[in-house]
């Protein structure tokens, strides 16, 4: 059975769109807060999303740049009244499959979500490497040389984060973002505590890190 998270403010449609899919035997979960949707979004695991755009908290857009940019990569359906042009396309540049206009129709809804559901996964990137490290996304395992690496759960997070988007320069508060969550209090101190914690565990050495850092701009990990 397909899982399905609508994040939706307006109770009513909510509520209409819950009642619709469940219906056609999809098992659907509702939020309608920015910040809760995103949490849920980082810690489940939805087969496809409903998300409105105008949300409080965190909007549907920033929402869905944020998951993708953590790697998160099931498909998203945009609902919202604004149609034009620059709006649709500010959608899709922000890594949304799909984009429907209120008011619509509760069968034009179901057509798109069948095809966004039929679509093929992008392959599952199941396994990251990073020069002797390997990290397994599903048992949530990391490895050095192929002995096991005993990882805390944040510095996992960490890993995982830093090796998605390897070659690209993470600041301390994108780092905080991804890791810790957008409401979080965390200071870059906390980040930096954590990199040091998860060098001492992934390097062999201390002249030679995994995870770089680049001097006032933030960490990385290099491309192949
Ligand atoms: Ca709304």
């Amino acid at each position: 059975m397909s899982r399905i998270l609508i994040v939706e403010d307006e109770e009513e449609l909510s509520l209409s769109l819950k009642e619709w899919l469940e219906g056609e035997l999809y098992a659907v979960s509702t939020v309608n807060e920015g910040k809760a949707a995103l949490e849920m979004l980082l810690s489940n695991r939805y087969d496809l999303i409903i998300l409105d755009w105008m949300l409080p908290g965190l909007s549907g857009l920033e929402i869905c740049k944020v998951f993708r940019e953590s790697g998160g990569d099931t498909p998203i359906l945009i609902l919202t009244a604004r149609n034009t042009i620059s709006a649709k396309e500010e959608g899709l540049n922000s890594g949304a499959d799909d984009y429907l206009t209120k008011p619509f129709n509760l069968r034009e809804l179901s057509a798109r979500v069948r095809a966004l559901l039929r679509r093929p996964q992008s392959a599952p990137q199941s396994i990251l490497k990073a020069g002797n490290i390997v990290l397994d996304r599903n048992s949530r395992t990391v490895s050095k040389d192929g002995a096991p690496v005993k990882l805390l759960p944040k510095e996992f997070i960490l890993l995982e984060v830093l090796i998605l988007n390897r070659g690209k320069v993470l600041s301390s508060d994108e780092l905080t973002n991804l890791v810790w969550g957008v409401d979080s209090d965390i200071t870059p101190d906390t980040v930096r505590s954590h990199i040091r914690s998860l060098r001492k565990k992934v390097d062999n050495s201390s002249n030679f890190s995994v995870v770089k850092t680049v001097h006032s701009m933030g960490y990385k990990v290099e491309s192949d």
